[in-house]
């Protein structure tokens, strides 16, 4: 079904390694600007992680507080985790309106959405400003129901954003008007998003890297964070996470001890000791004590057809959205300048425990089912030739929103949760990140009932947890599979994908 192709980790996504090839020919020196830290070092501000939350964080450091020094530490580079391997679809929060009112009340879930919003164009303004050719393309995106049980899965968004007068914020399509954008045999009713964009998520955060470094920002990379202020990765349920206002600042930032951390990279051990620290770890969070009952990990994969510009024109598809069904288990497909489709999930597999291994990067069978989704919206295109395959965790909360805080008593702040949409949010992560770690307590964005938010509820602990969202998933992968080809999937493979919203998650198809 790949066609020969193997997803794997070494071989890195299509948009990295463009990206990656890019940057060596517009500055061949770059790519060894932020070599392995060994030994002690000091900074007022760390930042863990390099993807997206963590980059946008520091940047907005690098705003409030010109001078601090901020260092940022990545096991991998940058980019080289979900953030250079996504689906590059950057969209706002409306179509989880009616979570965020039960989470957070209507003002405040406004007040999030319009934030989320200015996070798309935040995006292409900062692509535009720093030469990054991102490619982002502000065309929208359209949620359509490919079988009749994933009709008006989109109504009570719709219906909650029209009583509060933006109902043009998720306008809902009709067959014909869904077959204005893209002919699929199997598209039907669907919502429309006018207020997404996609981008080559690799170029971007390769591009955010760079501005990083012209700011003075000292990033080591290939430094894998083994401690944190004495906690360790992989010693889960040793200490409780609770969301709190960070200490008030006192001399460096963050108060008068310093937050230790201490990594391992090829170029030996090493330490920071800062004036505070934030955590951007997505997924890997998971490993670490104060998160890890709070988060499932799950693999997403994608799959990358070679260009067929003039295909995409047959089925109408000319137009740059971003496409998606309307399955638990979605899929998510857009186009890319050279007339490729790339499309994701279908599916995936859970982690187990924190640890992300080759399952969230090397599943053939996992991609397979991408590329199967392909197959089954375009009929047509069932020869067109996959050229590249790749995988990456996603970092899922029980409410399938993210969670900011800090850890009690200690100038270390946090945010994860994303649930596989956290391209436009983790502007609006970084920001709280960054606002909170230099003491800025009046800074706009921690007025947001984001930053304050409770944790999640917690799943529950291993091996349970893994061997439910396993259950579960699976249940409601085979669910929508056989609801698609219009058969009765049966009362118990029914109620077994629906167990997590009767244990009250807010995951999962009802
Ligand atoms: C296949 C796929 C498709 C997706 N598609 C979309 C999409 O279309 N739109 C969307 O909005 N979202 C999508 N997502 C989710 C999106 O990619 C993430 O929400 C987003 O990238 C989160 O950014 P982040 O910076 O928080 O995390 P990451 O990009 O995961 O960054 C975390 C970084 O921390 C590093 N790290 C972890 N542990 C340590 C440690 N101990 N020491 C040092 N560094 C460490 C990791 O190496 C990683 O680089 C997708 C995800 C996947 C996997």
């Amino acid at each position: 079904m790949l066609g020969g192709v193997r997803p794997t980790a070494a071989r890195r996504s299509w948009w990295l390694r463009e990206a990656l090839a890019a940057e060596a020919v517009a500055d061949p020196h770059l790519a060894a600007a932020a070599p392995p830290l060994r030994g002690t070092t000091t900074a007022d501000v760390v930042v863990v992680g390099g993807g997206y939350t963590g980059m946008w964080a520091a940047l907005r450091v690098t705003e409030l507080e010109p001078t601090a020094r901020v260092v940022l530490l990545e096991a991998d580079i940058c980019g080289g985790g979900p953030s250079g391997r996504n689906g590059g679809f950057v969209t706002n929060w409306w179509d989880e309106f009616p979570t965020l009112i039960e989470r957070y009340g209507v003002d405040e879930a406004i007040a999030i959405g319009h934030a989320m919003e200015a996070a798309v164009d935040e995006v292409g303004a900062f692509a535009t400003a720093h030469g990054i050719d991102a490619w982002f393309t502000k065309a929208g995106s359209l949620s359509a129901s490919a079988a009749p049980a994933q009709d008006d899965g989109w109504l009570p968004a719709v219906e909650a954003l029209r009583a509060h007068g933006l109902g043009d914020r998720l306008v809902p399509q009709t067959p014909d008007e869904v077959r204005a954008r893209v002919q699929s045999p199997v598209f039907r009713g669907g919502a429309f998003m006018p207020g997404a964009a996609t981008v080559q998520p690799a170029t971007l955060a390769r591009g955010l890297r760079r501005v990083l470094l012209e700011r003075g920002v000292t990033i080591h990379e290939g430094t894998t964070t083994v401690e944190i202020d004495g906690q360790r990765r992989g010693m889960l349920g040793a200490v409780g996470a609770r969301a709190r206002r960070a200490p008030r600042r006192r001399g460096t930032f963050g108060g008068d001890r310093p937050v230790r951390i201490r990594t391992t990279s090829a170029a030996g051990d090493g330490e920071v000791l800062a004036g505070s620290a934030i955590l951007a770890l997505n997924a890997w969070a998971a490993a670490w004590p104060w998160f890890g009952r709070r988060l499932v990990t799950w693999s997403s994969y994608m799959v990358l057809t070679e260009p067929i510009p003039e295909r995409l024109a047959d089925i109408g598809w000319t137009g740059g959205e971003g496409v998606a069904d309307a399955r638990f288990t979605l899929h998510y497909l857009r186009t890319t300048p050279d007339g490729r489709i790339a499309i994701g999930g279908g599916g995936g597999a859970a982690g187990y425990s924190g640890r992300i291994g080759r399952v969230f990067t090397d599943s053939t069978a996992d991609a397979a089912r991408a590329a199967a989704g392909l197959r089954r919206l375009f009929p047509s295109l069932r020869d067109v030739h996959i050229e590249d395959a790749w995988g990456g965790p996603i970092d899922i909360s029980a409410d399938h929103l993210p969670w900011f805080g800090s850890v009690a008593g200690r100038p270390i702040h946090y945010g994860q949760g994303y649930s596989g949409n956290g391209v436009g949010p983790s502007v609006v992560g970084g920001r709280i990140l960054a606002a909170r770690a230099v003491g800025r307590e009046d800074d706009p964005v921690l007025a947001l009932a984001l930053a304050h938010g409770r944790p999640p509820r917690a799943f529950p602990p291993e091996p349970a947890r893994y061997a439910g969202a396993r259950l579960i998933r699976e249940a409601a992968a085979r669910r929508e599979s056989i609801e698609e080809r219009g058969e009765d999937p049966g009362i118990v493979l029914r109620e077994v994908s629906r167990l997590s919203r009767r244990l009250g998650y807010h995951l999962g198809p009802d």
